[in-house]
């Protein structure tokens, strides 16, 4: 079996305003590393349009339908202080669900091992009401939602190594405890959440780390508190939020990790998933704002992932 990418042209057509750090050409980036020979093995699939009600997985019906009508017919529209939509941006956020949820259709199916979600809109910042950190709707908290509902997965770890707090899969799952959800971000930063004592019914594990920390911490951090809770909560899927945003070279934030560390990270995750869930990992883009940070961060990712 091999290592799935799911893209869509739409991922290009979600539109924000000039200067934005969440901009098309972060997957034109990631297209660009990944047409090297050396990812000539991934089996590249085009992603599946979601319907709208996969949305309310996450999401309830009136929130799905208010960020529909923000949606304008030409030009750019603001849903938050940060979250610009232009009139691709619904079919794109679409997309991106849709990418997700075919992911866990086929690491449910055997179809691949792992799979790689490049897409935008990313997710992790939508809350269940409230759209905001260049995110409209949760991907990985519908994505596990899906993997329940669908493929009877008990339990879903939920790890997301974005530099900032993933407050709306917190918001999401905090009172959910089928769903671990650990993060390491640097904190104080956006969005202001991600407290170690914020722990929701137990299973959310929050380790904020300082600014200028690097991969070394970030390993520690894993190694001694992430990968013991995943250990016991003996997932059944494990979803990776992967945002690239701590890579030395970002502009938003001041991690100092490598593209070694997101492939040791990597490695570390596909060994519980090989220990647990029958190496079932879903690995869905969030941030990640330098081009050539994130391009060499994705490489080395998905390239570990490729390794099985
Ligand atoms: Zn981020």
């Amino acid at each position: 079996m091999a290592t799935r990418l799911y893209t869509h042209p739409l991922f290009l057509e979600h539109l924000t305003s000039p200067g934005h750090p969440e901009r098309p050409d972060r997957l034109r980036a990631i297209a660009k590393v990944l047409a090297h020979d050396v990812f000539d093995p991934l089996d590249r699939v085009e992603a599946p349009i979601a319907d709208e009600a996969a949305l309310l997985l996450a999401h309830p019906e009136t929130y799905v339908r208010r960020i529909r009508e923000e949606i304008p017919a030409e030009g750019l529209e603001r849903v938050d202080a940060d979250t610009v939509v232009s009139p691709r941006s619904w079919d794109a956020a679409l997309a991106a669900v849709g990418a997700a949820n075919a992911a866990i259709d086929d690491v449910f199916a055997g179809r691949a091992d792992n799979v790689f979600v490049a897409a935008r809109p990313p997710g992790h910042h939508a809350e269940k009401n409230r759209a905001m950190g260049f995110c409209l709707f949760n991907n990985a908290a519908i994505a596990a939602r899906h993997a329940q509902k669908t493929h009877g997965a008990e339990r879903v770890a939920i790890v997301d190594w974005d530099v900032h707090h993933g407050n709306g899969t917190q918001d999401i799952f905090w009172d959910d405890p089928s769903v671990l959800y650990c993060s390491t971000h640097q904190m104080p930063l956006y969005p202001g959440t991600g407290k170690a004592s914020e722990t929701g019914a137990g299973n959310i594990v929050n380790v904020p780390l300082s600014p200028g920390s690097d991969g070394e911490t970030f390993q520690q951090a894993l190694e001694s508190i992430i990968l013991p809770r995943i250990e016991e909560f003996r997932p059944d899927l494990i979803i990776i939020s992967a945002g690239f945003d701590a890579h030395y070279r970002d502009p938003l934030a001041e991690l100092n990790f490598t593209e070694r560390d997101f492939a040791w990270a990597t490695a570390k995750l596909m060994d519980c998933a090989g220990r647990w869930s029958s190496n079932r990992l879903v690995s869905l883009l969030e941030g990640g704002y330098d081009l050539e940070g994130l391009g060499l961060s994705v490489a080395a990712h998905v390239g570990r992932l490729m390794k099985g």
